[in-house]
């Protein structure tokens, strides 16, 4: 299948920038929208320790990589899509 979509990172327009990022899909519900949850560790100087955060990405989800829930994906940094979306789903890692 061709793929036409002008916001695709691959076949399209859109360049990206910025921060490249990998995490979990944890909800591909609406259209071309996948939230990537993404773990990561912050040291804490006060305790010695580091703390565990967790943040929610909304990324654009081509139709040609298409991302389900559960799939582990790297997301890359782009222009603004939308109110909430400025990442893009560049591929499936597993
Ligand atoms: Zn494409």
């Amino acid at each position: 299948m061709e793929c036409k979509d002008i916001k695709c990172p691959i076949h399209g327009q859109l360049s990206t920038r910025g921060a490249k990022l990998s995490g979990k899909v944890v909800s591909a519900k609406a259209k071309k929208t996948a939230i990537v949850e993404i773990d990561y560790t912050r040291y804490i100087y006060k305790y010695e320790r580091y703390l565990r955060k967790r943040s929610r990405i909304p990324a654009y989800n081509p139709e040609c990589i298409n991302a389900k829930e559960g799939n582990v994906v790297d997301i890359a940094e782009t222009r603004r899509l939308s109110k909430t979306k400025s990442f893009v789903v560049t591929g499936i890692i597993k």
